[in-house]
């Protein structure tokens, strides 16, 4: 990973009242730019073989250049000349995704947020070591595939999207549906309702809801459709719809703007807080915007089946704002959120707080 110290030092050098805010263009970079051109940041766009004809359709969230790599190797070695324009990079899913952690990790970029986090959130132990030790409840694990007797999902280290997540009820149906060549986890099946809860903390800030040493937002709440386990209901069993070759999956194709009951604000936050004061004390701290995906039980119990530490696609139908992101500040979407925050370090000289 690079070194702190040497992200510092390229910042050290970084015209503050010129910072390019760049971005992969894809997943939630329109709304990025969009949120960025508001704030008055110059935007840029970076792309490997993508075609980027969309954003003449949406010309308020068009980057302002549009950078063309080969490849991300080129995209890695060119880190000078995007630093000689005084990038600040937004990370988002598809471009930890498509560069690879470990390259993103060491690019030599600033980079918003912590890099540190990449491990946490990528390999499900650690990240379960993380979420479990600060007290949020997660779905439990089955260690023996012969001990189940509840209904559970098989997970598959490193599957996107939740592609070839299989749901089994015993242990039959899990010898059906394995692939053993594959690293995998089994999860109890929580069932219940999916909230991705999408929060932002501030540690720049005090102001609003104090957490840890500064402030948490919730800025709004989607619910993913997965495809094709959402439909499947319309044709029958899942025990018929097996018979006939076909399994559930889990592949995300849109999102959904969803609120909860306002009795279970209380209990969000608290998970958020927690989990904030817990990466602080493993391994520096979170901040910025991160998404809980979690199930509410009948019984009113969050699950939290996952963590992601940076901008979700979820946050896409928030572009012109959210019930809750307008009881903050009307309009703002989560990629306003992020150059708000960007805005604020480089005019208090706090940039290297939040970036890293
Ligand atoms: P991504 O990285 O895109 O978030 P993933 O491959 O890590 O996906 P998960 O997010 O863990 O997969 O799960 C995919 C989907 O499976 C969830 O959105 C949810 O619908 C369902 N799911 C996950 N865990 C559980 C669980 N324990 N009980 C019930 N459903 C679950």
């Amino acid at each position: 990973m690079v070194p702190k110290e040497r992200i510092d030092a390229l910042l050290a050098e970084y015209d503050r009242d010129d910072i390019v805010i760049a971005t992969l263009t894809s997943h939630s970079s329109l709304q990025i730019f969009h949120g960025a051109r508001k704030l008055g940041f110059k935007t840029m766009g970076m792309t490997v073989n993508h075609d980027t004809r969309y954003y003449d359709a949406f010309p308020l969230g068009k980057p302002d250049e549009i950078l063309r790599f080969q490849d991300f190797d080129e995209m890695f070695a060119r880190a000078p000349e995007l630093v000689d324009k005084n990038v600040v990079l937004i990370p988002h899913g598809s471009f930890v995704e498509y560069m690879g952690a470990k390259r993103f990790q060491n690019l030599e970029i600033p980079v918003y947020g912590n890099r540190s986090v990449l491990q946490w959130e990528s390999d499900r132990d650690m990240e379960r070591q993380w979420i479990t030790s600060a007290g949020v409840a997660m779905p439990k694990m089955i260690d023996d595939a012969r001990e189940i007797d509840q209904p559970v999902l098989v997970k598959y280290h490193g599957a996107k999207g939740g592609r070839g997540f299989f749901v089994a009820k015993d242990y039959a149906e899990f010898k059906m549906g394995i692939d053993h060549t594959q690293p995998y986890t089994i999860q109890e099946y929580v069932l219940g309702t999916r909230y991705y809860l999408h929060f932002f903390y501030s540690p720049l800030s005090t102001d609003g809801y104090h957490a840890h040493e500064g402030s948490l937002e919730m800025l709004s709440i989607d619910r993913r459709d997965e495809s094709n386990i959402d439909e499947m209901y319309k044709l029958g069993s899942q025990e018929d719809m097996k018979r006939h070759g076909l399994f559930p999956s889990f592949v995300v194709t849109g999102n959904v703007p969803v609120v909860i009951r306002e009795s279970l604000l209380p209990k969000a936050f608290d998970m958020a807080e927690k989990i904030i004061k817990r990466s602080y004390e493993m391994f520096g701290g979170i901040w910025g915007p991160f998404c809980l995906e979690s199930i509410v039980t009948d019984k009113l119990e969050f699950k939290v089946f996952e963590i992601s530490s940076r901008i979700v696609a979820g946050t896409n139908p928030f572009i012109s704002g959210s019930p809750y992101a307008d009881m903050i500040h009307p309009g703002m979407s989560t990629g306003a959120r992020l150059a708000m925050e960007i805005r604020k370090a480089a005019d208090e000289d706090r940039l290297p707080e939040i970036l890293s």
